[in-house]
């Protein structure tokens, strides 16, 4: 579904990403783990076109994407949870649904729709709904980020480290609510620094080191990597 081919990206004269390849499959949950600075929010911001690559390329369900500007490509149907929430804290909880359904904006029937599945899902947000989106839990605002993201129908889902800064409970909510959206057709490339939980639930992942895939396998055999014990799983 998701192709990635040797990329490279720069904040001007930074080499963020240096070669990057992997590949995400329809129905996969795929994560990718790495440390602070390894380059994974630039990642995410390359795919979803927000950074152009300076080489390589991205295909989305064979086609290339790397060229086309952001709204194409959430179109095609990527939508991403991105790091820090990124809530509109001075509007309602309402709005910011609405604001996930841009593309569709028009069709007022979809955006109601969307939005009432979203209610149902999280009914804390109907709860919530007149409420400005600042004033929510952190656990509520993450929901209300996954809601966002979900409005505009994803085929595949990008979630920028999901659980940061939430209470364990609310991190295991988390991690329910990704497994679900896999068990309802949905793709999911997951970034974490909770390398373990994210690790247990992915078919997948891709350990990124400086901006390079260093190591990748399925979630049980990098689970059990010595290097990935001893630099993510705080085994020695
Ligand atoms: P974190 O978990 O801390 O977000 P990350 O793996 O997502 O880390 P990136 O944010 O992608 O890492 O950063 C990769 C590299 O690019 C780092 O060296 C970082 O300092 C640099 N970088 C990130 N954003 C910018 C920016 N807007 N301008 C310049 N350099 C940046």
């Amino acid at each position: 579904m998701l192709t990635v081919k040797s990329v490279h990206s720069y904040y001007e004269s930074i080499h963020a990403l240096k070669g990057v390849s992997l590949h995400v499959l329809k129905g996969e949950i795929v994560t990718l783990v790495g440390a602070n600075g390894a380059g994974k929010s630039t990642l995410v911001k390359t795919i979803c076109g927000f950074l152009r690559p300076s080489r390589g390329e991205i295909f989305f369900d064979n086609r290339p994407i790397h060229i086309l500007p952001v709204e194409k490509i959430v179109e095609l149907g990527i939508a991403v949870v991105p790091e820090g929430r990124q809530i509109f804290a001075s509007l309602p909880v309402e709005v910011n649904l609405e604001m996930g359904a841009f593309l569709y904006r028009k069709d007022r029937e979809y955006v109601q729709k969307m939005k009432e599945e979203m209610f149902e899902r999280f009914p804390i947000l109907r709860k919530r709904r007149n409420q400005l989106a600042g004033t929510l839990s952190g656990g509520e605002q993450q929901m209300l980020a996954i809601a966002r993201a979900l409005m505009s129908k994803p085929k595949l889902v990008i979630l920028d480290e999901p659980s940061m800064g939430l209470a364990p409970l609310v991190v295991k909510e988390v991690f329910t609510i990704i497994q679900e959206l896999r068990a309802e057709g949905k793709t999911i490339l997951l970034i974490e620094q909770n390398a373990r939980a994210a690790l247990k639930i992915a078919d997948r992942g891709y350990v990124l080191e400086t901006g390079k895939v260093v190591l990748e396998g399925t979630g049980k055999a990098l689970l059990e990597h010595s290097e990935v014990q001893r630099a993510y799983l705080g085994r020695g």
